[in-house]
Protein backbone atom coordinates (compact mmCIF):
# COMPACT_ATOMS: atom_id res chain seq x y z
CA UNK A 1 0.00 0.00 0.00
CA UNK A 2 1.06 3.51 -0.21
CA UNK A 3 0.50 6.20 2.06
CA UNK A 4 1.27 10.18 2.29
CA UNK A 5 3.15 11.35 5.49
CA UNK A 6 3.14 14.98 6.54
CA UNK A 7 6.26 15.67 8.47
CA UNK A 8 6.57 18.23 11.28
CA UNK A 9 10.21 18.13 12.09
CA UNK A 10 9.47 21.53 14.39
CA UNK A 11 12.71 22.63 16.64
CA UNK A 12 15.31 21.23 19.31
CA UNK A 13 15.17 17.52 18.79
CA UNK A 14 12.43 17.68 16.91
CA UNK A 15 14.61 16.97 13.61
CA UNK A 16 16.27 14.61 15.37
CA UNK A 17 13.86 12.42 16.35
CA UNK A 18 11.84 12.35 13.36
CA UNK A 19 14.72 11.36 11.28
CA UNK A 20 15.26 8.35 13.05
CA UNK A 21 11.64 7.73 13.01
CA UNK A 22 11.39 8.30 9.35
CA UNK A 23 13.53 5.72 9.03
CA UNK A 24 11.94 3.02 10.97
CA UNK A 25 8.58 3.72 8.82
CA UNK A 26 11.12 3.26 5.69
CA UNK A 27 12.38 -0.37 7.42
CA UNK A 28 8.70 -1.48 8.22
CA UNK A 29 7.75 -0.41 4.70
CA UNK A 30 10.54 -2.59 3.19
CA UNK A 31 9.64 -5.76 5.30
CA UNK A 32 5.76 -5.54 4.63
CA UNK A 33 5.81 -3.91 1.15
CA UNK A 34 4.46 -0.68 1.29
CA UNK A 35 5.78 2.95 0.31
CA UNK A 36 5.70 5.92 1.89
CA UNK A 37 5.64 9.74 0.53
CA UNK A 38 7.21 12.19 3.04
CA UNK A 39 5.83 16.07 3.04
CA UNK A 40 7.76 18.32 4.74
CA UNK A 41 5.49 21.14 6.42
CA UNK A 42 7.43 23.94 7.90
CA UNK A 43 5.80 24.67 11.72
CA UNK A 44 7.11 26.32 14.68
CA UNK A 45 10.39 28.19 15.45
CA UNK A 46 12.04 27.22 12.88
CA UNK A 47 9.12 28.68 10.49
CA UNK A 48 8.85 31.92 12.38
CA UNK A 49 12.89 32.19 11.86
CA UNK A 50 12.32 31.29 8.04
CA UNK A 51 8.99 33.41 6.66
CA UNK A 52 8.39 35.04 10.51
CA UNK A 53 5.52 33.28 10.85
CA UNK A 54 4.77 29.79 13.49
CA UNK A 55 1.92 28.52 11.16
CA UNK A 56 2.44 29.12 7.37
CA UNK A 57 -0.44 30.10 5.18
CA UNK A 58 -1.47 26.79 3.08
CA UNK A 59 -0.21 24.35 6.47
CA UNK A 60 -3.33 22.79 7.34
CA UNK A 61 -3.73 22.31 3.90
CA UNK A 62 -0.64 20.81 3.32
CA UNK A 63 -1.83 18.00 6.45
CA UNK A 64 -4.87 17.74 4.86
CA UNK A 65 -3.59 16.30 2.04
CA UNK A 66 -1.83 13.63 3.66
CA UNK A 67 -3.30 10.25 5.32
CA UNK A 68 -1.31 11.22 8.47
CA UNK A 69 0.94 13.97 9.81
CA UNK A 70 3.93 13.13 12.52
CA UNK A 71 5.07 15.78 14.46
CA UNK A 72 8.12 16.07 16.22
CA UNK A 73 7.70 18.78 18.21
CA UNK A 74 7.85 22.96 18.39
CA UNK A 75 9.12 25.51 20.76
CA UNK A 76 11.96 26.38 22.66
CA UNK A 77 13.21 29.75 24.66
CA UNK A 78 14.33 31.61 21.22
CA UNK A 79 10.48 32.31 20.51
CA UNK A 80 9.33 33.17 23.98
CA UNK A 81 6.36 34.54 25.48
CA UNK A 82 7.63 38.23 24.68
CA UNK A 83 6.80 37.47 20.67
CA UNK A 84 3.95 38.17 19.19
CA UNK A 85 1.34 35.77 18.90
CA UNK A 86 2.26 34.77 15.22
CA UNK A 87 5.64 34.07 16.03
CA UNK A 88 4.89 31.99 18.92
CA UNK A 89 5.41 27.99 18.00
CA UNK A 90 2.62 27.49 20.97
CA UNK A 91 0.24 29.49 18.44
CA UNK A 92 0.88 26.77 15.77
CA UNK A 93 0.21 23.99 17.81
CA UNK A 94 -3.89 25.25 19.12
CA UNK A 95 -4.05 26.43 15.08
CA UNK A 96 -3.27 22.78 13.70
CA UNK A 97 -5.42 20.89 16.18
CA UNK A 98 -8.47 23.65 15.73
CA UNK A 99 -7.59 23.21 11.52
CA UNK A 100 -7.86 19.64 11.26
CA UNK A 101 -10.28 19.14 14.33
CA UNK A 102 -8.76 17.06 16.41
CA UNK A 103 -10.85 16.95 19.12
CA UNK A 104 -9.82 13.50 20.66
CA UNK A 105 -6.02 13.10 22.36
CA UNK A 106 -5.10 9.62 23.00
CA UNK A 107 -2.22 9.43 25.28
CA UNK A 108 -1.31 5.31 26.05
CA UNK A 109 0.92 5.06 29.10
CA UNK A 110 2.22 1.33 29.19
CA UNK A 111 5.40 0.67 31.75
CA UNK A 112 7.38 -1.17 29.42
CA UNK A 113 8.13 -4.74 31.07
CA UNK A 114 12.21 -3.96 30.85
CA UNK A 115 11.84 -0.87 32.36
CA UNK A 116 9.93 -1.81 36.17
CA UNK A 117 12.72 -0.15 37.59
CA UNK A 118 12.21 3.72 36.23
CA UNK A 119 8.60 3.35 37.87
CA UNK A 120 8.80 5.33 40.74
CA UNK A 121 5.58 3.33 42.25
CA UNK A 122 6.44 0.20 44.61
CA UNK A 123 7.91 -2.49 43.34
CA UNK A 124 5.14 -4.67 44.10
CA UNK A 125 2.47 -2.23 41.73
CA UNK A 126 4.68 -1.86 38.88
CA UNK A 127 4.77 -5.40 38.69
CA UNK A 128 1.95 -5.90 38.01
CA UNK A 129 1.55 -3.88 34.93
CA UNK A 130 0.66 -0.98 33.81
CA UNK A 131 -1.04 -0.30 30.47
CA UNK A 132 -4.05 2.17 29.99
CA UNK A 133 -4.98 4.91 27.53
CA UNK A 134 -5.96 8.23 28.43
CA UNK A 135 -8.93 10.04 26.32
CA UNK A 136 -8.58 13.50 26.59
CA UNK A 137 -11.72 15.98 24.62
CA UNK A 138 -8.83 18.75 23.26
CA UNK A 139 -10.96 21.13 22.16
CA UNK A 140 -13.33 22.51 24.76
CA UNK A 141 -13.98 23.17 28.22
CA UNK A 142 -11.83 25.74 30.53
CA UNK A 143 -8.79 26.73 28.16
CA UNK A 144 -11.04 27.34 24.96
CA UNK A 145 -13.91 29.38 26.93
CA UNK A 146 -14.23 32.70 27.48
CA UNK A 147 -11.78 34.75 29.69
CA UNK A 148 -11.47 38.50 31.39
CA UNK A 149 -10.11 40.60 33.33
CA UNK A 150 -12.08 43.21 35.29
CA UNK A 151 -11.63 46.07 38.14
CA UNK A 152 -13.89 45.32 41.02
CA UNK A 153 -14.59 48.22 43.73
CA UNK A 154 -13.51 46.23 46.57
CA UNK A 155 -11.74 43.25 46.16
CA UNK A 156 -8.84 44.59 43.28
CA UNK A 157 -8.79 42.88 40.02
CA UNK A 158 -10.64 39.61 39.35
CA UNK A 159 -10.11 37.13 36.73
CA UNK A 160 -12.58 34.72 35.20
CA UNK A 161 -12.08 31.69 32.95
CA UNK A 162 -15.51 29.97 31.94
CA UNK A 163 -15.61 26.09 31.60
CA UNK A 164 -18.01 25.08 29.19
CA UNK A 165 -19.24 21.55 27.35
CA UNK A 166 -21.65 20.88 25.43
CA UNK A 167 -23.81 17.10 24.96
CA UNK A 168 -22.34 17.27 21.34
CA UNK A 169 -18.71 17.29 22.69
CA UNK A 170 -19.25 15.03 25.08
CA UNK A 171 -20.97 12.30 23.14
CA UNK A 172 -18.33 12.35 20.45
CA UNK A 173 -15.17 12.14 22.66
CA UNK A 174 -17.25 9.49 25.16
CA UNK A 175 -18.13 7.52 21.94
CA UNK A 176 -14.55 7.09 21.25
CA UNK A 177 -13.91 5.87 24.74
CA UNK A 178 -16.06 2.55 24.07
CA UNK A 179 -15.10 2.47 20.89
CA UNK A 180 -11.34 2.45 21.89
CA UNK A 181 -12.35 -0.07 24.85
CA UNK A 182 -13.91 -2.66 22.95
CA UNK A 183 -10.63 -3.01 21.15
CA UNK A 184 -8.36 -3.18 24.56
CA UNK A 185 -9.89 -4.71 28.08
CA UNK A 186 -13.35 -3.56 27.34
CA UNK A 187 -13.65 -0.79 30.58
CA UNK A 188 -14.06 2.55 30.49
CA UNK A 189 -13.51 5.25 33.63
CA UNK A 190 -14.81 8.45 32.80
CA UNK A 191 -13.45 11.45 35.19
CA UNK A 192 -15.27 14.29 36.28
CA UNK A 193 -15.88 16.09 39.15
CA UNK A 194 -19.76 15.68 39.59
CA UNK A 195 -20.05 16.61 42.78
CA UNK A 196 -19.33 20.14 42.60
CA UNK A 197 -19.06 21.27 38.91
CA UNK A 198 -22.51 21.55 36.89
CA UNK A 199 -20.39 21.17 33.21
CA UNK A 200 -19.26 17.55 35.16
CA UNK A 201 -23.12 16.46 35.52
CA UNK A 202 -23.93 16.69 31.96
CA UNK A 203 -20.09 15.35 31.30
CA UNK A 204 -21.66 12.22 33.19
CA UNK A 205 -25.44 12.32 32.44
CA UNK A 206 -24.49 11.99 28.45
CA UNK A 207 -21.36 8.98 29.20
CA UNK A 208 -24.43 6.81 31.30
CA UNK A 209 -26.30 7.06 28.20
CA UNK A 210 -23.72 5.89 26.30
CA UNK A 211 -22.93 3.15 28.82
CA UNK A 212 -26.13 1.75 28.06
CA UNK A 213 -25.35 1.16 23.97
CA UNK A 214 -22.06 -0.11 24.67
CA UNK A 215 -23.58 -3.59 27.33
CA UNK A 216 -20.52 -5.32 26.61
CA UNK A 217 -18.25 -2.57 27.85
CA UNK A 218 -17.81 -1.97 32.13
CA UNK A 219 -17.80 1.82 33.27
CA UNK A 220 -17.45 3.60 35.68
CA UNK A 221 -17.60 7.19 37.59
CA UNK A 222 -14.19 8.11 38.77
CA UNK A 223 -13.94 11.68 40.62
CA UNK A 224 -11.23 13.43 39.23
CA UNK A 225 -9.11 14.04 42.93
CA UNK A 226 -9.72 10.36 42.99
CA UNK A 227 -8.37 9.09 40.20
CA UNK A 228 -4.96 11.21 40.77
CA UNK A 229 -4.59 9.15 43.78
CA UNK A 230 -5.45 5.96 42.22
CA UNK A 231 -2.73 6.63 39.51
CA UNK A 232 -0.09 6.22 42.16
CA UNK A 233 -2.01 3.66 44.39
CA UNK A 234 -2.88 1.14 41.83
CA UNK A 235 -2.26 2.29 37.93
CA UNK A 236 -3.46 -1.75 36.50
CA UNK A 237 -7.10 -0.97 37.44
CA UNK A 238 -7.30 1.35 34.36
CA UNK A 239 -7.92 0.46 30.80
CA UNK A 240 -9.40 3.46 28.95
CA UNK A 241 -9.56 6.49 30.95
CA UNK A 242 -11.66 9.38 29.47
CA UNK A 243 -11.81 13.17 30.67
CA UNK A 244 -12.66 16.66 29.42
CA UNK A 245 -9.88 18.80 28.66
CA UNK A 246 -8.30 20.46 31.81
CA UNK A 247 -8.50 17.17 34.22
CA UNK A 248 -6.56 15.40 30.84
CA UNK A 249 -3.89 17.47 30.70
CA UNK A 250 -2.59 17.26 34.61
CA UNK A 251 -3.88 13.53 34.68
CA UNK A 252 -1.94 12.58 31.27
CA UNK A 253 1.22 13.97 32.62
CA UNK A 254 0.71 12.33 35.56
CA UNK A 255 0.18 8.55 33.80
CA UNK A 256 3.46 9.28 31.87
CA UNK A 257 4.87 9.76 34.87
CA UNK A 258 4.57 6.14 36.67
CA UNK A 259 5.89 4.95 33.53
CA UNK A 260 9.19 6.07 34.07
CA UNK A 261 10.73 8.69 30.99
CA UNK A 262 8.45 11.56 29.12
CA UNK A 263 10.86 9.67 26.55
CA UNK A 264 8.79 7.07 26.05
CA UNK A 265 5.36 7.86 25.38
CA UNK A 266 3.55 8.67 22.05
CA UNK A 267 0.46 10.10 21.70
CA UNK A 268 -2.32 10.57 18.68
CA UNK A 269 -4.66 13.70 18.02
CA UNK A 270 -7.82 12.38 15.88
CA UNK A 271 -10.85 14.29 14.49
CA UNK A 272 -13.68 13.22 12.43
CA UNK A 273 -12.50 12.60 8.84
CA UNK A 274 -9.10 14.78 8.90
CA UNK A 275 -5.87 12.87 9.24
CA UNK A 276 -4.81 12.43 12.66
CA UNK A 277 -1.72 14.09 13.99
CA UNK A 278 0.61 11.61 15.84
CA UNK A 279 3.47 12.92 18.26
CA UNK A 280 5.85 12.24 21.30
CA UNK A 281 4.61 13.97 24.70
CA UNK A 282 7.13 15.75 25.47
CA UNK A 283 8.57 19.01 24.17
CA UNK A 284 11.73 19.76 21.85
CA UNK A 285 13.77 19.63 24.65
CA UNK A 286 15.86 22.18 24.12
CA UNK A 287 18.92 21.49 26.47
CA UNK A 288 19.93 18.39 24.80
CA UNK A 289 18.98 19.65 20.79
CA UNK A 290 21.93 18.81 18.69
CA UNK A 291 23.74 16.61 20.58
CA UNK A 292 22.34 12.89 19.64
CA UNK A 293 21.30 12.26 23.41
CA UNK A 294 17.18 12.63 22.91
CA UNK A 295 15.58 9.58 23.20
CA UNK A 296 14.04 8.59 20.06
CA UNK A 297 11.39 5.83 21.03
CA UNK A 298 8.26 8.08 21.56
CA UNK A 299 8.02 9.39 18.53
CA UNK A 300 9.17 5.75 17.18
CA UNK A 301 6.00 4.53 19.49
CA UNK A 302 4.20 7.33 18.11
CA UNK A 303 4.78 5.97 14.21
CA UNK A 304 3.27 2.52 15.43
CA UNK A 305 0.31 4.03 16.49
CA UNK A 306 -0.11 6.25 13.02
CA UNK A 307 0.12 2.37 11.61
CA UNK A 308 -2.18 1.00 13.90
CA UNK A 309 -5.02 4.05 13.77
CA UNK A 310 -4.14 5.88 10.66
CA UNK A 311 -3.56 3.18 8.43
CA UNK A 312 -5.26 -0.37 9.72
CA UNK A 313 -2.46 -1.79 9.97
CA UNK A 314 -2.07 -3.88 13.82
CA UNK A 315 0.72 -5.83 12.35
CA UNK A 316 3.28 -2.95 11.41
CA UNK A 317 2.24 -1.77 14.66
CA UNK A 318 2.98 -4.39 16.60
CA UNK A 319 6.47 -4.95 15.42
CA UNK A 320 7.42 -1.47 16.00
CA UNK A 321 6.27 -2.40 19.54
CA UNK A 322 8.15 -5.37 20.05
CA UNK A 323 11.47 -3.94 18.26
CA UNK A 324 11.37 -1.49 21.06
CA UNK A 325 10.68 -3.45 23.70
CA UNK A 326 13.58 -6.09 22.41
CA UNK A 327 16.10 -3.33 22.36
CA UNK A 328 14.84 -2.15 25.63
CA UNK A 329 14.90 -5.60 26.36
CA UNK A 330 18.65 -6.33 25.78
CA UNK A 331 19.94 -3.13 27.77
CA UNK A 332 20.01 -0.45 24.91
CA UNK A 333 19.76 3.22 26.61
CA UNK A 334 19.26 6.46 26.34
CA UNK A 335 20.71 8.76 28.64
CA UNK A 336 17.10 9.81 30.19
CA UNK A 337 16.10 6.16 31.03
CA UNK A 338 19.76 5.30 31.94
CA UNK A 339 20.70 3.44 35.51
CA UNK A 340 23.68 3.35 37.68
CA UNK A 341 26.24 1.91 35.96
CA UNK A 342 24.75 1.19 32.79
CA UNK A 343 25.96 2.05 28.88
CA UNK A 344 24.38 5.54 27.18
CA UNK A 345 23.54 5.61 23.60
CA UNK A 346 22.66 8.44 20.94
CA UNK A 347 19.35 9.33 19.23
CA UNK A 348 20.55 7.56 16.37
CA UNK A 349 22.32 4.65 18.02
CA UNK A 350 18.89 3.82 19.56
CA UNK A 351 17.29 4.03 16.04
CA UNK A 352 19.50 1.71 14.19
CA UNK A 353 19.13 -0.89 17.01
CA UNK A 354 15.68 -0.95 16.87
CA UNK A 355 15.67 -1.13 12.98
CA UNK A 356 17.98 -3.88 13.49
CA UNK A 357 15.29 -5.68 15.33
CA UNK A 358 12.57 -5.24 12.81
P1 LIG B 1 10.40 19.07 27.35
O1 LIG B 1 9.53 17.89 27.26
O2 LIG B 1 10.93 19.61 26.08
O3 LIG B 1 11.65 18.75 28.32
C1 LIG B 1 11.52 18.42 29.69
C2 LIG B 1 12.75 17.62 30.14
O4 LIG B 1 12.68 16.31 29.58
C3 LIG B 1 14.08 18.21 29.65
O5 LIG B 1 15.06 18.01 30.62
C4 LIG B 1 14.40 17.41 28.42
O6 LIG B 1 15.79 17.31 28.14
C5 LIG B 1 13.81 16.06 28.76
N1 LIG B 1 13.35 15.37 27.56
C6 LIG B 1 12.25 15.67 26.81
N2 LIG B 1 12.14 14.84 25.76
C7 LIG B 1 13.19 14.00 25.84
C8 LIG B 1 13.64 12.92 25.04
N3 LIG B 1 13.01 12.53 23.93
N4 LIG B 1 14.78 12.28 25.40
C9 LIG B 1 15.44 12.64 26.51
N5 LIG B 1 15.07 13.64 27.31
C10 LIG B 1 13.96 14.32 26.98
O7 LIG B 1 9.56 20.19 28.13
P2 LIG B 1 9.89 21.71 28.41
O8 LIG B 1 11.34 21.87 28.73
O9 LIG B 1 8.87 22.17 29.35
O10 LIG B 1 9.61 22.45 27.02
C11 LIG B 1 10.61 22.79 26.07
C12 LIG B 1 9.93 23.42 24.86
O11 LIG B 1 9.07 22.47 24.24
C13 LIG B 1 9.02 24.61 25.24
O12 LIG B 1 9.21 25.62 24.26
C14 LIG B 1 7.63 24.05 25.17
O13 LIG B 1 6.68 25.02 24.83
C15 LIG B 1 7.77 23.05 24.05
N6 LIG B 1 6.78 21.97 24.06
C16 LIG B 1 6.33 21.56 22.86
C17 LIG B 1 5.42 20.53 22.79
C18 LIG B 1 4.97 20.07 21.45
O14 LIG B 1 5.59 20.38 20.44
N7 LIG B 1 3.89 19.32 21.36
C19 LIG B 1 4.99 19.90 23.96
C20 LIG B 1 5.50 20.32 25.19
C21 LIG B 1 6.40 21.37 25.23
Amino acid sequence: MNFKIALIRGDGIGPEIINETVKVIDKVGEKFGHAFEYIDVLMGGCATDAIGTSYPEGTAELCKSCDAVLLGAVGGPKWGSDRPAQERPETALLAIRKDLGLYANLRPAVLRPALIDACPLKRETAEQGIDLLMLRELTGGIYFGKRGRYQTEDRGVEATDLMAYSEKEIERIGRRAFEMARLRRKKVSSVDKANVLETSRLWRSVMHRLAEEYPDVAYEDVLVDNCAMQLMRDPGQFDVVVTENMFGDILSDEASMVTGSIGLLPSASMGDGAPALYEPIHGSAPDIAGQDKANPIATILSAAMMFRYSFQLGDEADVIEEAVDKALAAGWRTADIVNLGEAIVGTRRMGEVIRENI
